[in-house]
């Protein structure tokens, strides 16, 4: 299970959105949304992708990778004199939760209370573990402007089962300006899950495109009933990576 990068900051986005928070972000995904449009160059290859793309591409970029070693992890979160929430993200973290080395992870943050959010792409079904009822989800299940095909990023029972297993879950849904004409998928998710929490979210992986799509997104999420978040590190780092 490789490790792309751990670090102190604070969430920028969702419910949690500008708490202390530590990252821990792992490699892979099942996904690899180039819809994004996120453009990278890696040993003179151009990648597409999102704002994460480092840790989608995992052949790309495997020298940037440390193995994950959950003692080492504890360590450093055990160091902090204030306590952090602890973000579980990726890529797609749920690839990796029959690893031991999560589930010992996970269930040593339960265990001492810590506060754990998971960002997922919300197509993976969660395993019955103990540890997810004390768990938070940021649910980011991708629309068609993401260009994976709808079979597989759509998943009704992957979603069921995190809203299901899970102490909370919301979602958490990327749009631009021009997304808001064609929207019959947002509507649709919402019409499946009436109860549930939807926060719109600006795409952009920089400040100008963040400040190109959200005075949109945002009057669209209050004619709509939608809840709206910004994405706070972006805002105030750009398109720094780590922060
Ligand atoms: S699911 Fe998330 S991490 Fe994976 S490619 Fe899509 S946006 Fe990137």
């Amino acid at each position: 299970m490789k490790l792309v990068e751990e670090f102190l900051s604070i969430q920028g986005e969702g419910i949690f959105a500008g708490r202390l928070a530590y990252f821990i972000r792992f490699a892979g995904c099942n996904f690899s949304c180039y819809g994004f449009g996120v453009v990278k160059s890696k040993n003179n290859k151009t990648l597409i992708g999102c704002d994460t793309l480092r840790a989608v591409y995992t052949n790309e970029f495997s020298d940037e990778y440390k193995e994950f070693e959950t003692g080492i992890t504890i360590q450093k979160i055990k160091s902090f004199k204030h306590k952090p929430m602890i973000v579980i993200t990726g890529g797609e973290p749920l690839i990796h939760q029959e690893n031991p080395k999560f589930i010992e992870l996970l269930e040593y943050l339960v265990k001492n209370e810590y506060l754990v959010q998971f960002e997922t792409n919300a197509s993976i079904c969660l395993k019955e573990y103990d540890f997810y009822k004390n768990c938070y989800f940021a649910m980011g299940v991708k629309l068609a402007n993401s260009k994976m095909p709808k079979e597989k990023r759509i998943k009704y029972e992957a979603i069921n089962s995190i809203l299901k297993l899970s102490k909370q879950a919301f979602f958490k849904v990327v749009l631009d300006k021009a997304d808001l004409e064609d929207n019959q998928e947002l509507f649709e998710l919402r019409n499946a899950y009436k109860d549930a929490n939807f926060y719109l979210m600006p795409k952009g992986a920089t400040n100008d495109e963040l400040r190109a799509n959200a005075k949109s997104v945002l009057e669209f999420a209050i004619k709509n009933g939608f809840n709206y978040t910004d994405r706070i590190h972006i805002r105030i780092y750009d398109d720094l990576e780590g922060v």
